[in-house]
């Protein structure tokens, strides 16, 4: 199989009605780079840049972190590459970290909260991302925002970090674009706000699913205890692509829902046509949409709207299965 998947990685992710989905990989170490190639993936469509911390001895300076983005770069080749800020706390543990115990602590001091708190930390991330760059394309996104004013905040460290890289003649980036990653619900009433400010905007469906929930992600008996293709969520990320779509802003989904070939299904007739996985998810998921024809999808997902439990992703796995897909 993964030499079929090998054969298959050149050729477009369309449907065979002619929708292009592009297909990413999330990525965290350096080593997981090369698999862009691998894959024939467009890009790194979340780089969870706390994993090269998590393994460190001790937190990397701006120098380390600057040389760790620019080496992404380089190995990427020219596809893009979106930085998401440190997510660090919660289940992301620094060893050289010391920090207060916390009862609920996927809720707790992680992510932007320790950054606009210690803003030192996020600006020296932002500097090393400048650094890195040196000219080229730069993608920044920032995880766990809750109020809007979050994101002004951090995108005010960033416009200081801008200027004091231009006043010490650092080549500024290219182009550079700055989104957030949708995983808190509280952002879902606020996502006109939101969409005004962003250059786009990633669906976060671990966390989002966990707080929609209410059912801890890493609690086997809770965690599939409730089915992404439920109602609650369905309306839901159907809300978010339409807002998006209204507003022309980029959207993509890098939960492990993008990788999943049911739930890709499901993304797709909700209107996304951007999706970040695990690079084993490519291949896979690059032949499954060359044999799907999306608009016969999107005719039978019409009748399973609002259908409870499991029986949308029954029916899903059914229409596939019917059509060798
Ligand atoms: C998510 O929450 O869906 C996500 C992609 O981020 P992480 O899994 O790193 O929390
Ligand atoms: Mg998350």
């Amino acid at each position: 199989r993964q030499e079929a998947y090998a054969a298959v990685k050149n050729l477009p992710a369309v449907t065979r009605d002619g929708v292009e989905i592009a297909l990413n990989i999330n990525a965290g170490l350096l080593i997981d780079v090369p698999q862009l190639a691998v894959t024939g993936a467009a890009g790194i469509g979340l780089y969870r840049t706390e994993i090269p911390f998590m393994v460190a001895h001790e937190f990397p300076d701006t120098h380390r972190q600057a040389e760790i983005y620019r080496k992404a770069l380089d190995a990427a080749e020219g596809k893009p590459v979106v930085f998401r800020t440190l997510d660090i706390g919660s289940d992301k543990v620094l060893p050289y970290w010391q920090r207060a115990e916390e009862e609920n602590p996927a809720m707790g001091w992680r992510a932007i909260r320790i950054a606009l708190d210690r803003p030192a930390l996020l600006r020296q991330q932002l500097r090393a991302l400048l650094l890195a760059a040196d000219g080229r394309d730069l993608r920044i996104m920032f995880p766990m925002v809750t109020e809007v004013a979050e994101f002004d905040a951090c995108r005010a460290l960033l416009d200081l970090e801008l200027q004091r890289a231009g006043e010490r003649q650092v080549r500024l980036p290219a182009s550079l674009q700055v989104g957030a990653m949708v995983e808190v619900p509280a952002l879902l009433w606020q996502l006109d706000e939101l969409l005004k400010r962003v250059d786009f905007i990633s669906v976060g469906s671990n966390d989002l699913k966990q707080f929609i929930y209410a059912a801890d992600r890493s609690t086997p008996s809770v965690n599939d205890r409730y089915d992404l293709l439920s109602p609650a969520m369905v309306r839901l990320l159907g809300q978010i692509a339409e807002a998006s779509l209204a507003t022309g802003t980029s959207l993509s989904l890098c939960g492990e829902m993008a990788g999943d070939p049911v739930g890709a299904m499901a993304l797709m007739c909700l209107g996304y046509r951007n999706l970040s996985m695990t690079p084993p998810s490519v291949g896979p998921m690059r032949v499954m949409i060359r044999s799907l024809h999306l608009g016969q999808l999107c005719e039978y997902w019409a009748r399973l709207v609002g259908l409870p439990g499991t029986a949308v992703r029954n029916a899903l796995e059914h229409f596939a299965r019917d059509r060798e897909i």
